[in-house]
């Protein structure tokens, strides 16, 4: 595992609750481990935990076999992390920021300039980040994390603000650098995000992990193996009927009803969405 956490409970300094009340998960190496919830659920918490930021937890958490407090500084030779509002020298080109941030690691370090193309940032490259778009921003950040190869890496709402295309191109780099073996932990409220990307997704609501699993398998377990038809019969409202999936060519009620409808209006299999089955799981709406 590269990353472990048992049991891991948090409260905020002078808070008179607790935040997070006892999560367990695994992540494996070369994992897109996702955390998909609403705001306020405890995503940036736990991230900031892993990251070593807030101390004072309970449980346990082991990554790359240590504990959490017993990595040094080199535990960010190690991981590379996005937070979730972007902090760059603002007077500095993007060029800079990164030779910057690069030259503090000892290890060996991607060019920036091909890390500003995967972003799609290359062509601002020299521009001073105080003249950026808030998205050019984020994309910036996650440049800034992967720039030393790290062998972890945390992203705290990587697509959060970002357009559709660019969204795309930071979901397809995040993909590209599984496929080089690096494990990701990624908290996101989008569940695009959690579909596309994640290998395992955790439902997370209120500092409680309701459940973890594949989103394929979240899929098959809580879609509806139903198809809907919509048609008319001499009516002037559309009617609807349901019919099972599975044995749909043998059942004689579809056929009639295909041969006997005076119009057919659509047929639609029942898919069902993570964003359905998550209100189904938790009880709560994901854009909270
Ligand atoms: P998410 O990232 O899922 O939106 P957070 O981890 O930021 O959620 O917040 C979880 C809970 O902890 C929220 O109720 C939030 O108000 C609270 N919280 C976040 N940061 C602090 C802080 N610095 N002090 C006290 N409470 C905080
Ligand atoms: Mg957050």
């Amino acid at each position: 595992m590269m990353i472990s956490v048992k049991n891991l409970t948090y409260t905020y300094p002078g808070a008179n609750k607790e935040t997070l009340h006892g999560l367990n998960f695994d992540i494996a190496k070369g994992e897109i481990f996702g955390f998909l919830g609403p705001s306020g659920a405890g995503k940036s918490t736990t991230q900031n935990i892993l990251i070593g930021l807030l101390k004072g937890y309970g449980g346990t958490i082991r990554v790359m076999d240590r504990g959490v407090d017993e990595w040094g500084q080199d535990y960010f030779e190690h991981v590379g992390v996005s937070f979730e509002l972007p902090n760059h020298y603002l007077k500095l080109t993007a060029l800079e920021n990164l030779n910057f941030f690069r030259s503090l690691y000892s290890g060996e370090t991607l060019a920036p300039l091909e890390v500003l193309d995967w972003v799609g940032l290359k062509d601002d490259a020299h521009k001073k980040v105080a003249e950026y778009s808030k998205g050019m921003k984020m994309r910036l950040n996650v440049a800034r994390s992967i720039i030393h190869k790290p062998k972890v890496l945390f992203l705290d709402e990587p697509t959060s603000g970002l357009d559709p295309m660019n969204a795309r191109k930071i979901k397809d780099l995040v993909l590209e650098l599984r496929r080089r073996g690096t494990t990701v932990f990624v908290t996101t409220h989008d569940m695009m995000v959690a579909d596309e990307l994640c290998d395992r997704v955790a439902f997370i609501t209120a500092g409680q992990i309701n459940v973890i699993d594949a989103p394929s398998v979240l899929k098959k377990q809580y879609g509806k193996r139903i198809v809907e038809v919509e048609y008319l019969n001499g009516t002037q409202d559309a009617l609807h009927q349901e019919f099972p999936l599975d044995g749909l060519g043998d059942n004689p009620a579809f056929i009639d009803l295909l041969k006997s409808a005076s119009r057919l209006e659509t047929i639609h299999t029942q898919e069902t969405t993570l964003e359905n089955i998550f209100i189904v799981v938790t009880g709560q709406e994901l854009s909270v």
